[in-house]
Formats: structure tokens, sequence, C-alpha cells
């Protein structure tokens, strides 16, 4: 017979109780505003913020959490006629370098779900001034190694894909700050939501 251990987890700076799911290894203390992410059994400052619901549905408003990726990109060298980059700079093609936020689904999804949520966001960058709500956030499923590879494999299939031919593309990737973003999406049942930022279905 295995033990459960039950671990009253509380915040580090405001002393409430938080609520910790399984499998999360971020929480987010909803009292003060305080994020942590366990490393190695210690609890680490993370910046947690919100966005605000932009489009109106029906379903209950939940929170899924996104990782916000502020990177420097330099490319080094590019052959090809992908939009990506383009859209991301204004329209230049000459774009060498510049600051690129992603935004990397922290939630399980689909790779697909990823992929789409990943560019739709991070071309619009729609959260401008995000904010802290008394809102639960729970259910990260993936850290930031992952999130990191996450936005390199957008960055990648994003400008191959639209190119008739992709000849050379290389790049160096700076991660400058992780932070986490709740985005809301309404509940729809069934394993569907839609988010209402940008209302998407996922
Ligand atoms: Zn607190």
């Amino acid at each position: 017979m295995s033990e459960f251990i039950l671990e009253a987890v509380r915040c580090k700076n405001c002393g409430s109780g938080l609520t910790v799911e399984v499998n999360d290894n971020i929480v987010y203390c909803s009292s003060c505003g305080s994020g942590f992410e366990q490393i190695d059994g210690e609890m680490k400052d993370i910046e947690i913020n919100f966005a605000a619901a932009a489009v109106r549905s029906e379903g209950e408003l939940i929170y899924k959490p996104f990782w916000l990726l502020n990177t420097t990109i330099n490319i080094t060298e590019r052959e090809a006629s992908g939009n990506f980059i383009k859209n991301l700079f204004g329209g230049s093609n000459d774009f060498t370098g510049g600051d690129i936020l992603f935004y990397i689904p922290a939630f399980y999804c689909k790779i697909e779900t990823m992929k789409n949520l990943s560019t739709k966001f991070t071309l619009k960058n729609p959260v401008a001034s995000p904010q802290k709500y008394n809102s639960r956030l729970t259910g990260f499923a993936y850290g930031k190694e992952d999130a990191a590879k996450l936005a390199e494999f957008i960055l990648i299939s994003l400008e191959a894909e639209k190119s008739d031919v992709i000849k050379r593309f290389k790049y160096e990737i700076k991660i400058n700050s992780y932070s986490i973003l709740g985005i809301p999406f309404y509940d729809k049942k069934n394993g569907r939501f839609k988010d209402a930022v940008l209302g998407t279905d996922i």
C-alpha cells in the first residue's frame, strides 16, 4: 500500500493556503498575486498575470495558463519566403533581429491546438496590460524547458511552412525572461473551450 501525503502549501509572501493540483509545479496565490514555481523542492518567485476577457460567449469563464517568453531573435542566415517574421516586424523581409514575445500554452492540449493558439497569440500580441486577478489558475502541464522548445518549434515551423522553398534559416534565440499569463476561456463543456481574448475554439 502506498501512502498518501497531503502537504499544506502556504504562500511565502502572505501565508494564505494555496490550492495545488497534483501535477502543478506552478502555483498562483489569489490572495496577494504572488506566483511560485517549485524547483528542486523550493518555491521560486515567478511573475503571474491575467488577461481580460474581450470576446463574449456562453459558458463559465475559467483561466488557462500560458508561458510568456520574452525573447530576442537574431537571424544569421535566411533564404526563404515565409511570412511569419515578415508579419511580426511590419512587412520587412530584411529583418535580421528583434524582440518577440511568444505565447505558449502551459496547459495540456493537442499539438495542433498548441500551434494554432501560439501562432495567433504571438502574431497578435493581444494582451497589452496584464493584471492581477483574484482567480484560480491551475492545470500546468509544461515547464520552462518545454516552452522554450515550443517557441523554437513555432518560429521554425511558421517560417518554413508558408515558403515554397526554404533554403536556409539560421537563427539565435535568447530568452530574456519567462512569466505566466492566465488567458480567459469559456468552458463549452465536453472538452470544448473558446478563448475570450481572440475567440479561438479549441
Ligand atoms: Zn500570497
